[in-house]
């Protein structure tokens, strides 16, 4: 389905001092309720990867699981979760990172991506960036590739987007809200 950037930003809900005063929090739980909306969405990450050299997509807790395991599954690649600290069994490596609001710790299973693999790296939203960095870290420690980070959302004025292009990371995202 062809993906419309009004229908998508339509759906998305924007909940004030949420969770925290001076937040303005994008809610993407419309788009997970609307197929068509889903359908969109996933159809525009399957048309864009579809003939792309990705070997793996990772995907970090929890949002960006919902997309990314579709897309795993139409695209016939390996999914890795990011997860959040304390939720993976194994042995695991984990980074300490910044939030918009506040602090977090983001894991991955040891030996879950080795050198050579080609990672999409997928996120509901991009804000200052510190998550995605923080999973990159943890990627490329086993000595995966970055080839793109996607997100649904970009926030370009949190400054992530451009730090991660500044880093050489490719990024993609489907809207942008200011
Ligand atoms: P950041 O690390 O600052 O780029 O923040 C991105 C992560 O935090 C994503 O996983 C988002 O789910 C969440 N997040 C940060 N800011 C917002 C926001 N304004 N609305 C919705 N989610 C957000």
């Amino acid at each position: 389905m062809l993906y419309d950037d009004f229908y998508v930003k339509s759906l998305i809900q924007t909940v004030e001092d949420w969770p925290k005063e001076g937040i303005s929090f994008r809610d993407i739980t419309p788009i997970f309720s609307d197929p068509k909306g889903m359908r969109m969405v996933v159809d525009a990450y399957i048309h864009r990867y579809i003939d792309s050299d990705i070997t793996h997509i990772a995907c970090i807790d929890a949002r960006g699981f919902l997309i990314a395991a579709v897309l795993a599954y139409e695209l016939q690649k390996p999914l890795i979760l990011v997860r959040k600290k304390g939720k993976l069994p194994g042995k695991t490596i984990s980074q300490k990172y910044a939030l918009e609001y506040g602090e977090a710790e983001l894991e991955i299973q040891q030996g879950s991506v080795k050198e050579g693999d080609h990672v999409l790296l997928f996120d509901d939203l991009i804000a200052t960036g510190g998550t995605l960095f923080a999973a990159i870290k943890l990627l490329t420690q086993q000595g995966a590739d970055i080839k793109e980070v996607a997100a649904i959302i970009d926030l370009p004025d949190l400054g992530g987007s451009q730090k991660l292009r500044d880093s050489n990371v490719p990024v993609y995202s489907l809207c942008a809200f200011d």
